[in-house]
């Protein structure tokens, strides 16, 4: 059998040193996940769960250049390191999560806060606000040969200069190899999967024309420009 039209392309991701790319299976986030992050959105940290969220997985940008999007006026970009899975399971234990990982990206999770915030106000899902076109703006992959991983390290986030973001993975709420292990006993990971690790303090909006710079320790930095629409 043939398809009635051609499918879509791979959504994929550079690898840092690499020819190859990696292919994007799904994108997960991890929200609520730095106690000063909660408190500035008007809420107490918690270890009771998880807060996970999903964006489609050809939300990824890797051009650097991301469209201010349609529906909102207030877009807010969200600092994070991500997670490349490179070994899929179920119920992974957190002791061998780690052996899960293929690499890390310094990503951002963009926002129409205003959407998130009134689907949150009224109990509806987050996904307006979260899970839109282009609204996963991700660096190469390193892989973790090269970079290691991420129990402490420095996030820091600049739009158009200024220092906006600014905090140690040492403060993460839930680490990299709870998230993996918490996640695998709600879904089967699967080799291509992204994990969004949540964003420290410091959150704000830009505009079209602004640009954002995130830098994580070990990994190669992340620019973007917001582009008219
Ligand atoms: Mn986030």
């Amino acid at each position: 059998m043939t398809y009635i039209f051609p499918g879509r392309s791979q959504p994929a991701v550079a690898i840092s040193g690499l020819d190859t790319l990696f292919p994007v299976n799904r994108i997960y986030c991890v929200g609520k996940n730095y106690a000063a992050h909660i408190r500035e959105m008007g809420s107490e940290a918690s270890r009771d769960a998880v807060c996970f969220f999903m964006k489609p997985s050809d939300a990824v940008v890797t051009d650097g250049r991301m469209p201010y999007p349609p529906g909102t006026g207030k877009l807010h970009y969200e600092g994070e390191l991500v997670i490349a899975i490179g070994k899929g399971g179920a119920n992974i234990a957190a002791n061998d999560a780690l052996l899960h990982v293929y690499g890390y990206a310094a990503g951002l999770d963009m926002t129409r806060r205003d959407l998130q915030l009134a689907a949150a106000t009224v109990g509806h899902p987050w996904d307006t606000g979260k899970a839109f076109d282009c609204s996963a703006p991700i660096s190469p992959i390193v892989p973790v040969a090269e970079c290691g991983h991420f129990a402490n390290g420095s996030i820091k986030l600049w739009v158009n200069g200024q220092l906006r973001q600014d905090a140690d993975f040492g403060d993460l709420i839930w680490k990299n190899n709870e998230v993996i292990s918490e996640l695998s006993k709600l879904y089967t990971l699967q080799a291509g999967d992204l994990i969004f690790t949540g964003t420290p303090a410091g959150v704000g909006p830009v505009v079209a024309g602004d640009r954002i710079e995130l830098r994580i320790d070990r990994l190669p930095k992340l620019e973007v420009m917001i582009t008219a629409s």
